[in-house]
């Protein structure tokens, strides 16, 4: 293509039948080693006093420079995927509510993809791709993000694997560290690298990049299969079972996280809790010393952005990797 956007000896090659409309846009090169580009907004946000997190006094101004803030290193994970979001237009104490489709108030800058619900018909979900987007849904009283494990290109194959590590109430983050770890290890036994999320709430996702291959089907049999095995394994510790009584005083091993549909906190993602914590990537070795899964907050936007240009933090959630073929047992 020359500058000025003309096709120089085109040739018609196929359809791109693997690809969405919506995801077809003209391309720019990036280079692996490119800090990500500072993201700059023109979304005005109104009411920056409204307080959002009463118990800390932090505003809507604030959380929107947050996002402002780490949109360059958050727009990498929840940019181009299906998005649902937490929205509290009066601040994190009073109602929330859970968005997947837009009602149309959201403007140009959040977009829609159709996606086939299970009765056939098509609905349009939200997804951005830049900060204006994300700003749009900050201004619209969003605090949390959460997203498909797939993108935009094509919603039925998986880019990921999710493992949620829920504790019982009561149970201490030390039991939900060593969970962890014993999910990296069982991971990488057959063949795949994970990475450590701080939800920002009560537990830690263990997460396994996947380029994307396999379908949810075969996706969820894979996730359910090994819950099932790591909890018949270790019944003290785990369960994969759905009933509240068996919870108690073990970890519940989400692996729902891996069907179609169901979503999973972003990274950088702020947490409509007490405290502003917020979503965090950490490394491995960080796991084995970080206090909590609340650790960083609205007002770690700096240290965030520092921590993911970092050489440690560089790679993490990318690795090109496959579903192994689990035999069956
Ligand atoms: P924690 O570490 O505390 O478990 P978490 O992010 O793993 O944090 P939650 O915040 O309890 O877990 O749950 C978030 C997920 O639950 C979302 O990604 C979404 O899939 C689902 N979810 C939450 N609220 C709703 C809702 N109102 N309607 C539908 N799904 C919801
Ligand atoms: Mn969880």
């Amino acid at each position: 293509m020359t500058k000025d956007g003309t096709l120089r000896h085109p040739s018609y090659l196929g359809l791109r039948e693997d690809k969405r409309p919506e995801a077809v846009v003209i391309e720019s090169e990036h280079h692996a080693a490119d800090l990500p580009a500072p993201a700059k907004s023109n979304v005005a946000i109104s009411n920056r006093d409204r307080v959002v997190y009463p118990e800390s006094n932090i505003t809507k101004g604030q959380l929107a420079d947050y996002y402002a803030a780490v949109s360059p290193i958050m727009l990498q994970w929840v940019g181009s995927r299906p998005i649902s979001l937490v929205r509290c237009p009066q601040g994190r104490a009073k109602k929330c509510f859970f968005q997947k489709h837009d009602a149309g108030a959201f403007g140009d800058a959040v977009h829609h993809v159709g996606i086939v619900e299970r009765d056939g018909h098509e609905e349009p979900y939200l997804y951005v791709d830049d900060a204006d987007g994300l700003m749009t849904c900050v201004q619209m009283g969003t605090i949390e993000f959460h997203g498909w494990g797939a993108r935009i290109e094509d919603v039925e194959k998986a880019d990921r694997l999710i493992f949620d590590l829920d504790p019982d109430e009561g149970l201490a983050f030390e039991a939900v560290r060593h969970a962890a770890f014993q999910f990296r290890d069982i991971l990488k036994s057959i063949g795949l690298e994970t990475f450590p999320m701080l939800t920002g709430g009560k537990g830690v996702h263990v997460i396994a990049p996947l380029t994307p291959k396999a379908e949810w089907p075969q996706v969820k049999d894979f996730a359910h299969r090994l819950a099932e095995a790591v909890a018949q394994s270790d019944p003290e510790h785990f369960t994969a079972a759905l009933s509240k009584a068996r919870r108690k005083g073990r970890i519940f091993v989400d692996y729902l996280r891996n069907q179609r549909g169901a979503t999973a906190v972003m990274p950088y993602s702020a947490r409509s809790r007490a405290g502003a914590p917020v979503a965090a990537p950490i490394t491995w070795r960080e796991m084995k010393t970080i206090d909590k899964p609340s650790h960083f907050r609205v007002g770690d936007a700096g240290e965030l952005s520092k921590r993911a240009a970092s050489k440690a933090l560089a790679g993490w959630g990318r690795a090109d990797q496959a579903l192994p073929d689990l035999q069956q047992p």
